[in-house]
């Protein structure tokens, strides 16, 4: 109860935002009062010159009159000069325009008791008083209390001024009437509610305008910074990056990545990972306080700064970031892009930034510059994702066929098929160039289609011709599995050309059979069932090698070239190698080492007793004509025994 009694009063704090409203819209309201009262006043005086002129007053009269119109002039000049002033930005005191509207205030309310006495006592309305009071009490906002105090200060003295005789009153006195006093206490009872509900009205208007306010800075903020660091989002960077760009002399690009920050996540937790980010953000917006800071996500930062001391200030940031977790090195790798002259976007800008920094992954280094090595890697990344159909279509994508031969005779018993893209922009491009981009952006299938539809058009070709017959294996990826029916797509070749399934050899890594799903593990169970060898490619390059002999019974197993590289120079790895082919043989594989270079691996390998052989040193890939001439000219010999 005492609360709301309070309330109505205005007995409470306002906030900042609400007495500085409220004082807003009584420097607006001056203007509109002030320019009222200076209108009138100065046709009151100019009056005064007529009333002067006729002698219809004394002279006495006159003065005390001008007296009065002129203080009430001047006050509000005043008041409307300040207000302009304010309303302008030119002023900013806010305590001096308070204290303007009191004096004014106080002004007009004895001003209009002045008049209207003396209008009271010749018998005539008391406007000017009430006029004045309207003025003061609703025109300007005041707490509900000082109107109450005002009305009634203002009422009371009045009543009391014109019920009670002053020595030199010009009319004989009358005392107030009862129907005087209830109409004087209807008009200070009616003033004082206008006061209220403007006040209660004004206050309601502040306070919405206040939410709406606020709502939008938060608004603002989301737009432009990333939640947890405080630094500008990625939107933001790249709206303001193309600005910025023309005021810096050299403008970098810095895409910073933190590594290892996954372990530290582990480690630490979610918020512990959270304080580090929050943290290198921080060091990041102090050590490049010249340009702009962003995070783009995760523990990605991009900032464009003047090319001064870069290296020096990222050291610094690097050393920061270690000596959060020594253990992890929760370090940085980091790509620049030097915009120079070129024409570029900030977004391509920061790509090429982080395609920069992305190159330094399993690297101990800290920075990279972006170069024109990177720029045509990258344009060509591009061009093999644009291009994949047209290259297939225009016969770019060829076949290659490497020669695997029987360890005990050397004569042939199949052929790897390897793609190559022959390019007439970019050259002949080896897979290592283009698979892993097709792979990327899911269109490998497409090229591996294409690769099995040539394989099995020269099978046929060949043997149209009476060339012996050779069998191929074909490379899939795991992605093939997901983006394409490999079976169907095998069947419809096999039916096309009309090729014995035997003659096709699937080649699968571990890798994708380690890293794949149920899905895959049975689409691999009926490749086998219906009649496809199955091979197992680059066995010993991951990581559940063994797991993968349990579950799967493929045909024949490839060791990993890298086995095989480092024989003359790591004496465990002959030793292996013996192990897992005798292992093989034990459970029923058929053996082949791939990556053969020189006689004394060859040898190497005949002695432990490796089936089958490929490599540089048996023969490199080539088109299929060549490998058929090499055998014509009898350079190879094809086995009669092919499995
Ligand atoms: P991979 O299946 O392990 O193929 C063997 C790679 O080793 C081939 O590289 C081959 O040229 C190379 N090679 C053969 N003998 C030697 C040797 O004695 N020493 C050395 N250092 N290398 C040798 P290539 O043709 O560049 O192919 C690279 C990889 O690309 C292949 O590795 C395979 O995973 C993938 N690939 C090739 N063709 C296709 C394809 O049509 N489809 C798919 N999905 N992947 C393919
Ligand atoms: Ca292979
Ligand atoms: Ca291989």
């Amino acid at each position: 109860m005492i609360e709301k009694i309070r309330e109505y009063l205005g007995l409470y704090k306002h906030t900042e935002y609400e007495r500085n409203y409220l004082d807003d819209t009584n420097t607006s309201a001056s203007v509109y009062m002030s320019v009222v009262v200076i209108v009138l006043e100065t046709w009151m005086i100019l009056r005064l010159i007529g009333v002067a002129a006729d002698g219809s007053r004394t002279a006495e009269w006159i003065i005390s009159h001008f007296i009065a119109y002129f203080i009430l002039w001047v006050s509000a000049v005043a008041v409307l000069a300040y207000s302009i002033g304010f309303l302008m930005g030119k002023i900013k005191n806010r305590t001096a325009g308070r204290i303007m509207r009191i004096i004014l205030s106080i002004v007009c309310v004895i001003f209009g008791m002045y008049i209207s006495r003396h209008d009271y006592m010749k018998g005539e309305q008391i406007l000017t008083f009430l006029t004045m009071l309207v003025f003061v009490a609703c025109i300007f906002t005041w707490r509900p209390i000082v109107s109450l105090l005002i009305l009634t200060l203002s009422y009371g003295i009045f009543y009391l001024l014109i019920d009670n005789p002053i020595a030199g009153d010009e009319m004989p006195f009358v005392h107030a009437s009862t129907a005087t006093r209830i109409n004087f206490f209807i008009m200070w009872i009616s003033v004082l509610m206008v006061s209220l509900s403007v006040y209660f009205q004004r206050l309601a208007e502040g306070r919405k305008t206040e939410r709406l306010e606020q709502a939008n800075k938060r608004l603002n903020r989301l737009v432009k910074t990333d939640d947890l660091t405080g630094l500008a989002n990625k939107h933001y960077f790249i709206r303001e990056a193309a600005r910025l760009c023309e005021k810096l002399d050299d403008p970098v690009y810095l895409y910073i990545n933190l590594n290892n920050f996954r372990s530290y996540n582990e480690k630490y937790g979610f918020s512990g990972g959270n304080g580090l980010l929050k943290d290198i953000a921080a060091e990041l917006s102090s050590l490049f306080n010249d340009g702009l800071c962003a995070r783009f996500g995760e523990d990605h930062f991009v900032v464009l700064c003047e090319n001064k001391d870069i290296e020096n200030r990222l050291k610094g940031l690097n050393e920061f970031a270690l000596l959060r977790d020594v253990m992890i090195k929760t370090g940085l790798r980091v790509g620049a892009f030097y915009k120079k002259k070129r024409d570029i976007t900030p977004q391509a800008a920061c790509d090429n930034a982080r395609h920069a920094c992305d190159s330094l992954k399993k690297t101990e280094n800290l920075f990279c510059v972006y170069d024109e090595k990177m720029e045509l890697e990258q344009r060509r990344r591009q061009y093999i994702v644009n291009n994949i159909d047209n290259a297939i279509k225009s016969g770019y994508i060829k076949a290659y066929y490497q020669p695997v031969v029987w360890t005990s005779d050397k004569k042939i018993c199949s052929a790897e098929v390897l793609a190559r893209w022959d390019d007439p922009e970019f050259g002949l491009m080896s897979p290592g160039v283009f698979v892993p981009v097709l792979e990327e952006y899911n269109q490998i299938h497409k090229l591996d289609a294409a690769i099995i539809d040539i394989a099995c058009a020269d099978m046929r070709r060949y043997a149209d011709m009476g060339a012996p017959l050779i069998p191929f294996s074909v490379n899939f990826s795991r992605r093939d599995f997901e983006l394409m029916d490999v079976p169907a797509v095998l069947d419809k070749c096999v039916k096309k050309y009309g090729i014995k399934k035997e003659l096709l050899h699937i080649e699968i890594t571990e890798s994708a059979i380690t890293d794949s799903e149920d899905m895959l593990q049975s689409i691999v169970a009926s490749l086998k069932a219906q009649g496809y060898p199955l091979w197992l490619d680059d066995f010993g390059s991951g990581y559940s090698s063994l797991n993968v002999l349990k579950d799967f019974s493929f045909d024949v197993l490839k060791l990993d070239m890298k086995f095989l590289s480092s024989l003359g120079t790591n004496t465990k790895s002959g030793v292996i190698i013996d192990s897992v082919l005798k292992m093989a043989r034990q459970i029923g594989m058929h053996t082949l080492s791939e990556g053969v270079e020189t006689t004394e691996e060859m040898d190497f390998l005949e002695n432990i007793g490796c089936e089958r052989l490929q490599g540089y040193l048996i023969g490199r890939p080539m088109p299929i004509e060549q490998l058929f001439e090499q055998i014509d000219e009898g350079k190879f010999c094809v086995s009669d025994k092919l499995i």
